[in-house]
């Protein structure tokens, strides 16, 4: 299996299901709390891991005791975290408040992930130089996925961007990325026009492509995905599945289409995988554990061969 980096953001999320929003002044006590930790950084590293790959992570922690729920996890997944700095900001942290219904409030600070630098990055320089593909995201700043793009590129390497959350991006950028892959509301943030639907993404392809990248995979939830690229337009429906919990798709999506690049499967093919990777994710709770293994998402797929 090839290696792989992942530059992204370690963000705790300290989830709680309630029976309700408390109100002004008010206790509540919840009904379950669970302790995940996450960030589309660190779950795009966990996702492409299970998946077989050697993976590189950079990242920043704090020096706090949230960093060691990230280090065991690490280890246990076997995820290479020589390149997670220590951060005196402290470890990030999110909190999720779910009701019934899934209605979910979601409060959440990045913290270390902001001090993430260049110079972390050019650290990294000879290891990212031997990585097949980096995979990145928007929840560090800009110029650290700027910085590891140039290296990866210039050592013939695939650059994939999750360009998530919008955010409005320098100029340098758009020419090192190889892969863009964006959900509803990032694509219209991105192309300027409304994408909620099959149709209005294939109208926004060209405008995405035209900032650069020569392939675009917009993701549309249950509706399936959208993408673009030399090999012409690929519209794919999402599978029907019993959806307990969708946080995580994107990310399962993302390590299994990067995954597919490099084990050298064709655009199609590897969005296929991503399609079922996005699938299983949402009939699991949480975002760490809606990683396919590699024998999940065969097993998923077996049998679900239509697309
Ligand atoms: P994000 O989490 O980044 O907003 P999406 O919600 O678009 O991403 O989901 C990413 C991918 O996961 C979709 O393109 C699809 O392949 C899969 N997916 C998401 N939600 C569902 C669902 N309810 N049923 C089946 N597949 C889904």
């Amino acid at each position: 299996m090839s290696r792989v980096a992942v530059v992204g953001s370690s963000i705790l999320d300290v989830a709680v299901v309630t029976p309700r929003f408390p109100r002004p002044g008010e206790t509540v006590r919840p009904d379950a709390l669970g302790l995940y930790p996450g960030g589309k950084g660190f779950n795009q590293a966990l996702a492409l891991s299970r998946l077989g790959h050697e993976t590189l992570f950079i990242s920043r922690l704090g020096d706090d005791p949230l960093a060691e729920v990230f280090r065991r996890e690490m280890a246990v997944a076997g995820i290479d975290g020589a390149h997670v700095g220590t951060d005196p900001a402290g470890t990030g942290v999110g909190i999720p408040i779910i009701v019934p219904g899934g209605d979910c409030r979601i409060l959440a600070h990045p913290r270390a992930n902001l001090g993430l630098t260049p110079t972390d990055v050019a650290a990294a320089a000879d290891e990212l130089a031997r990585c097949a593909a980096v995979l990145a995201q928007l929840e560090v700043p800009v110029a650290v996925v700027t910085r590891a793009f140039d290296i990866v590129k210039k050592s013939g390497g695939l650059t994939v961007l999750n360009a998530a959350p919008a955010a409005g991006l320098p100029a340098e950028i758009w020419p090192l990325i190889d892969v863009l892959v964006v959900n509803e509301v990032e694509a219209s943030f991105y192309a300027g026009v409304d994408v909620n639907d099959v149709e209005l993404a294939k109208n926004a392809l060209p405008r995405l492509r035209k900032l650069g990248p020569p392939s675009i995979v917009i993701t549309l939830g249950a509706a399936g995905l959208v993408c673009g690229g030399e090999d012409g337009e690929i519209v794919l429906p999402a599978h029907g599945v019993e959806a307990v919990d969708s946080t995580g798709a994107g990310d399962a999506f993302c390590g299994a289409m990067a995954a597919g690049l490099v084990e050298g499967l064709s655009f199609a093919d590897s969005l296929k995988r991503a399609n079922a990777a996005g699938a299983f994710a949402v009939t699991r709770m949480g975002a760490g554990p809606s990683m396919p293994t590699r024998a999940e998402l065969d097993r998923f797929l077996k049998g679900r061969d239509v697309f």
